[in-house]
């Protein structure tokens, strides 16, 4: 059997606002299935680098692929809402005047029981199946979160980009959140790049982390890899005040 393409290949992306290097030269592949954190300090680039997958901006060089298919180099580019990429941010926006189930349902096509079906089905893996009526204003910070989190998986989206998704909630709610949100994101089979700043969120999601620091990626393993034997200085700081 051939090998499947990679769900996300970057290549060489480049990215400067005003002269300044931001992102330098970054390549990385996530599997089918396969949970990467883009984990690194404030300003290093890592939404920038989200940000350029998702199509809400555009690098000045390299290639971006999804599932082998070029979906933006320097001349080409494919609109964002045709690139399959779910998007969650730390300001999920649920939209106010829509309930549950519209929120969920609103990317999606197809049949009005073909939808049902989908959101009947994503409301019950994030726990919210009797909420379907309900609106956003009723419901927790946290079952909102699952809601969004709902809502970018209903179309069914080959990678999900999720940028620091969590850091809205509480500290109890929030190891709860992503427990919940792997479960969900491994059921889908989707490949995922989370970007997040904070060790512990990484070492808890990721089934791979790439070590980022002022526009490049300086390492890249399995979390016990990385936390057992980080190249750098930096990174063994970075890791130093998880317990
Ligand atoms: P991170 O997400 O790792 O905190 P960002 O990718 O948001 O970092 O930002 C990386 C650097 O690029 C920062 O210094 C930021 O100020 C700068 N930057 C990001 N977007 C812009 C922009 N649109 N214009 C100018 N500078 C930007
Ligand atoms: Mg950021």
């Amino acid at each position: 059997m051939t090998k499947l393409p990679p769900r996300l290949d970057i290549r060489n992306l480049k990215r400067s606002f005003e002269g300044r290097v931001v992102v330098d030269d970054v390549s990385l592949t996530i599997e089918p299935g396969q949970v990467t954190c883009l984990l690194g300090p404030s300003g290093c680039g890592k939404s920038t680098t989200l940000r350029m997958i998702a199509g809400v901006d555009m690098q000045d060089s390299g290639q971006i692929y999804v599932d082998g298919k070029l979906i933006c180099d320097t001349v080409f580019r494919i609109p964002p809402e045709r690139r399959n990429t779910g998007l969650m941010f730390q300001d999920f926006a649920l939209f106010p005047h829509l309930s549950v189930a519209e929120n969920v349902a609103f990317g999606l096509s197809g049949s009005r029981s073909e939808k049902a079906a989908r959101v009947r089905e994503l409301l019950g893996r994030v726990g919210l199946a009797r909420f379907e009526e309900s609106y956003p204003h009723e419901l927790s910070g946290g079952e909102q979160q699952r809601v969004a989190l709902a809502r970018a998986l209903a179309p069914r989206p080959r990678l999900m980009l999720m940028d620091e998704p969590f850091s809205g909630l509480d500290n109890r709610l929030r190891d709860e959140i992503r427990d919940e949100t792997l479960d969900v994101l491994k059921q889908e089979d989707t490949g995922v790049l989370l970007v997040t700043h904070e060790p512990d969120e990484a070492m808890r999601m990721a089934d791979e982390i790439a070590l980022m620091r002022a526009g490049k990626i300086v390492q890249r393993g399995a979390p016990y890899n990385i936390y057992n034997a980080p190249r750098d200085k930096e990174a063994v700081g970075f890791f130093s005040d998880i317990n």
